[in-house]
């Protein structure tokens, strides 16, 4: 069993996290203290992608994607998260990843687009083509849904299949992985667990747990707010481990600039399966589309 409030809390933290960074993407974090007088705590639109305040962009569309596929074919998703990942690509959206561009345009090719195998094989295409140049974070940032809507056991594995779907590089996969078993922990209906600690103190001890090998790869690099999946990674799990709130956590992770939308829905996923949707402020979720806020609530209600 999963708890309702903190399933709706990850996927809806994901939107907020995403259009809260998105006008700060590609800025530097002094370029956003000197511009905004401090940091950015409100969803104030604009940025190189002009949003309106509120909008989100690739990363909640492609998560949604992701989710609704589950919801449709939990057995054999991919077939159905492909075909969303096809109807999106054609609406020409305001922005999309190097990878997914890529595997999308290598399915379309290929004509076949209803198998696992076609963006399997496009993906690790893509790998072979940019001289392994996939361990973005444009797989990550789509993967909160399987640990909301599967068991456990199935998540992590289904987490995978969906990310190789564009991102062949095993540092993807590896940090999907892990994420999905974090998000999987922190929205399990299992008090017991948590006896004897605080509930969130438990969950911020949980993440540092299931995520210690992202933290491992990183170790003796310098970690920035790039699209690189491991840092995006670090930087989403430090703003969780150094903050008390759901919204410190986010305003700490989409002020490092860099992807800020990116790490901003990463860091929202795992904020919101902590925190719950009760501890999302609710001057962002007013900010959002409410036909996506309407999608967000018919998901969480399907998850297991
Ligand atoms: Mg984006």
């Amino acid at each position: 069993m999963k708890n309702k409030n903190r399933v709706l809390g990850a996927l809806l933290g994901v939107a907020v996290g995403d259009a809260l960074g998105a006008p700060l993407e590609f800025m530097s974090a002094e370029e956003i203290q000197a511009t905004h007088g401090g940091s950015v705590r409100d969803m104030i639109g604009d940025g190189w992608l002009d949003v309106a305040p509120g909008e989100v962009t690739d990363d909640t569309q492609m998560t949604l994607a992701v989710a609704e596929g589950i919801a449709l074919c939990p057995n054999d998703p991919v077939p159905a998260i492909g075909k969303r990942f096809l109807a999106w690509y054609d609406s020409k959206p305001k922005d999309i990843g190097n990878c997914c561009r890529e595997a999308i345009e290598h399915v379309k090719r290929s004509g076949i687009n209803d198998t696992s195998a076609a963006w399997h094989v496009a993906a690790a295409s893509v790998h072979e083509k940019t001289g392994g140049q996939t361990a973005g974070n444009g797989a990550l940032m789509r993967t909160v849904y399987p640990g909301l809507y599967y068991p456990p056991s199935e998540a992590h594995f289904a987490a995978s299949v969906i990310a190789k779907m564009t991102h062949w590089h095993d540092e993807s996969t590896m940090a999907v992985i892990l994420y999905t078993m974090a998000i999987s922990d922190l929205v399990a209906e299992n008090e017991g667990i948590r006896e004897g600690s605080g509930e969130i103190a438990w969950g911020k001890a949980q993440i540092e747990r299931r995520m210690v090998n992202v933290r491992k790869r990183a170790e003796g690099k310098k970690i920035t707010p790039s699209g690189y999946a491991i840092n995006s990674a670090v930087c989403a799990i430090n703003a969780i481990r150094d903050t008390g709130s759901f919204e410190d956590a986010l305003v700490q992770a989409v002020n490092l600039g860099g992807d800020a939308d990116t790490i901003g829905a990463i860091t929202g996923g795992l904020a919101g399966a902590l925190y719950g949707a009760d501890a999302i402020p609710q001057r962002w979720v007013k900010k959002l589309d409410k036909g996506t806020v309407k999608r967000i609530e018919k998901l969480a209600e399907k998850a297991r």
